[in-house]
């Protein structure tokens, strides 16, 4: 069975891949639909952003499909920039842009708890499932490591005492926001795809 992932993010793509590896025969995602322009998300919440990419997706394709809505939640910026988190230095900001806003609001605080979430929504022809996870952390003063994307460089968890961007593929996998999502959902999958 061929999975569309609703997403045009090279290395979202690539962790939902890379986890879910032979549970589906092919996977797509929207890079490659032909004209289909992807949907605003405007829901304020990461379910519903999430659910809004995997209706669109779903009817675009008529294939299973499966989005993801994350993002940065910090404590002492009462959980921003939230489902923001892509667009949080201005629309189409780059990574390094919203890293830079990120150091520059919290220059002045001391606490820097901050949490990543994943909000995974799948849409069948049957049946909706929406799945959350998170993973806890701190906000380094400056960036660390150069793998995975977004605020993965600022992103410190002290049980491994490395960033986000300091982890292999495999490693984030085993226990990011995104990865403890997916383990949710393949719990569910045999359910959802004999429907
Ligand atoms: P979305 O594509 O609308 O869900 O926006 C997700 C945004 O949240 C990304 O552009 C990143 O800024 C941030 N984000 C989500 N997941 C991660 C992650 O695994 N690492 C780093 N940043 C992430």
């Amino acid at each position: 069975m061929e999975l569309l992932i609703c997403t045009s993010n090279s290395h979202k793509i690539e962790e939902i891949q890379s986890y879910l590896g032979p549970k589906f025969s092919s996977y797509k995602s929207f890079l490659d639909l032909n004209n289909f322009n992807p949907p605003l998300e405007n829901s304020l919440t990461f379910q519903g952003n999430a659910l809004i990419k995997a209706t669109a997706g779903y009817k675009a394709s008529g294939l299973i499909s499966l989005a993801d809505d994350s993002g940065l939640e910090v404590l002492a910026l009462n959980n921003r920039p939230g489902v923001f988190s892509a667009r949080y230095a201005g629309e189409k900001a780059t990574d390094s842009a919203n890293n830079t806003k990120l150091l520059s609001e919290l220059k002045d605080q001391n606490v820097k708890a901050a949490r990543f979430v994943s909000a995974l929504a799948i849409v069948g022809p049957q049946k909706t499932l929406v799945v959350t996870g998170t993973v806890y952390g701190t906000i380094l003063n400056e960036p660390r490591g150069i793998h995975g994307f977004g605020y993965d460089p600022l992103f410190y968890i002290p049980e491994l005492g490395k960033t986000m961007a300091e982890l292999s593929l495999e490693e984030k996998n085993k226990i990011s926001h995104r990865a403890k999502a997916l383990e949710k959902l393949v719990l569910e999958l045999s359910g959802f795809i004999s429907l």
